[in-house]
């Protein structure tokens, strides 16, 4: 997505660690007109898939994910982050390792907002590691729901999550895939 990458690569700033901030427009000040574009594309990469219902993880998803659902026109639902173990039957869990906060956490939905009649469509911010994909696909699996793929803003393609998710079956469309970035240099995307 073309207005994507042209906005990252004005405004991103690349971090040690390899760390993208984009706090000016996705993950603290947000460019609601820009998530009104990301949503439109995210439909249009995900039409006739039935997807009647979002998931994504607190907190930097909820947005795009809200946005997007307009487009979709069906509810979303956020899997909430929790520090202590939750073992309670009313929620499926997963735990997921955070790749910006260095920590492991529990993420839980309430098993009233997905179920099996659910075909789900994932939406998050970036994808990295994989870690926080994977704990929301386990959630699906959990509820018996059909997982339809996951829509990535930013794909970060030099870290390992999205070839693993992928080689294992998971549809997973990046409007903008990172190839690589450094403080010095400058980001450059894969396609
Ligand atoms: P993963 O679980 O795939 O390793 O990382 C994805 C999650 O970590 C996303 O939910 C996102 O919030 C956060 N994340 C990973 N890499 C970055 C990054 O470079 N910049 C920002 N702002 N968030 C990131």
């Amino acid at each position: 997505m073309e207005l994507l990458k042209e906005r990252i690569r004005r405004d991103g700033r690349v971090y040690p660690g390899g760390v993208l901030k984009v706090d000016s427009f996705l993950n603290h000040q947000m460019d609601v007109k820009l998530f009104g574009e990301i949503g439109r594309e995210f439909q249009r990469r995900f039409a006739r898939c039935d997807v009647n219902r979002i998931l994504t993880i607190e907190a930097s998803g909820i947005g795009i994910a809200c946005i997007t659902a307009q487009f979709f026109d069906c509810p979303v639902v956020f899997a909430k982050k929790s520090r202590t173990r939750n073992i309670s039957p009313d929620v499926y869990c997963a735990r997921v390792e955070s790749f910006t906060h260095g920590n492991v956490s529990d993420v839980l939905v309430s098993r009233e907002f997905l179920g099996p009649r659910d075909r789900v469509l994932l939406i998050d911010d970036f994808l990295a590691n994989g870690a926080a994909l994977r704990g929301l696909a386990s959630l699906v699996s959990q509820a018996g729901a059909e997982l339809v793929g996951a829509g990535v803003v930013i794909e970060k393609a030099f870290q390992p999550g999205g070839d693993a998710l992928r080689a294992q079956g998971m549809r997973i469309e990046a409007l903008a895939r990172v190839k690589s970035m450094s403080e010095a240099g400058g980001i450059e995307f894969a396609d």
